[in-house]
């Protein structure tokens, strides 16, 4: 059955159906007692007919306003139906505020909450695993994980708490290896900032999930050659392999309390507007305009890669 808006709401419909519970019920009770009293009255006046004659005007007033009060459900009803007829904003209220309907739409609200919330878990599971498939990828580079090592291009100076990456890209997965001390697979300090400001921001009550912490250059490869993208354009919309900072263990993608915002929508819920404005206090930031889940160091040098030389 087709409800128009207010009318889909069962709470809203409830209050409608009490309120007209109680219309039917004082447009019964009403007339009876006003009946009730020109009884009384007709017996007195007959019980002491010399004295006092019957007030025939105070009846008809009784009689009056009785009908009156008891017809009230059928105008209000009448009145309705005409509104309705002439197509007024949801006066279907009135009409669908009974006790089926009310029931059919609060099993229907207690069914999609049901379900919002097993996609809700089903989302989150999903994405643990993508960020766990990420992390659990075939590559394993051994331990060449501390800063400055021969393995790792990335450099953390904690003189001047920079992360420094060379001005080439890398060219294999062996350049640039996950890090191995934590599931993300991404620079220790890195992960420590980014730890920090996931656990005060649940604190806060915000559901913060990281979806991609370190990528492979062989993963970014993939994601390159899977492009739809034409050529010429492709590197704006995915990073030219060996160049992501995921690879360099300085980036990962997050979701806000389950979701992605756009560069439309950068803070499209509070817990994104939370973390987008709390980020520099963890020495942390969002560098780019279009990646709202993209999350980085605050201080990065080099990676000054040029354009992108990468055949597609
Ligand atoms: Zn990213």
């Amino acid at each position: 059955m087709i409800v128009l808006n207010v009318c889909q709401d069962y709470a809203v419909l409830t209050v409608i159906y009490i309120i007209k519970l109680v219309i039917s019920i004082l447009s019964f009770v009403v007339p009876v007692i006003l009946i009730v009293i020109i009884m009384i009255d007709l017996v007195k006046s007959l019980a002491n007919l010399k004295e006092e004659s019957l007030d025939f005007h105070k009846i008809t007033i009784r009689v009056i306003a009785a009908i009156a009060v008891f017809l009230i459900p059928t105008f209000v009803n009448g009145a309705i139906t005409l509104v309705g007829g002439i197509n007024l904003i949801n006066s279907d209220c009135w009409t669908n505020a009974n006790a089926t309907m009310i029931n059919t739409l609060r099993t229907n609200y207690e069914e999609i909450k049901a379900e919002k919330e097993t996609l809700n878990s089903s989302w989150n599971e999903y994405m643990q695993n993508v960020s766990q498939n990420d992390s659990n990828s075939s590559y394993n580079p051994g331990n060449n994980t501390e800063s400055g090592s021969t393995a790792s291009k990335t450099y953390y100076d904690e003189s001047s708490n920079t992360f420094v990456i060379p001005n080439t890209r890398a060219k294999s997965d062996s350049e640039i290896p996950r890090y191995t001390q934590n599931n993300l697979g991404v620079h220790p300090v890195f992960y420590e900032r980014l730890m920090s400001l996931i656990n005060d921001a649940k604190a806060e009550g915000y559901n913060i999930i990281v979806t991609t912490g370190y990528r492979s250059y062989s993963s970014q490869l993939s994601l390159w050659n899977g492009s739809s993208r034409p050529c010429d354009e492709r590197s704006k919309w995915v990073s030219c392999p060996g160049g992501s900072r995921h690879g360099f263990g300085i980036a990962a993608d997050l979701r806000f309390d389950g979701e992605k915002c756009s560069e439309a929508e950068y803070d499209c819920n509070d817990a994104a507007e939370w973390v987008h404005n709390n980020a520099s206090k963890y020495d942390l930031k969002f560098r780019l305009s279009n990646e709202p889940w993209h999350i980085e160091p605050k201080n990065v040098e080099g990676g000054n890669f040029g354009a992108c030389d990468k055949s597609c």
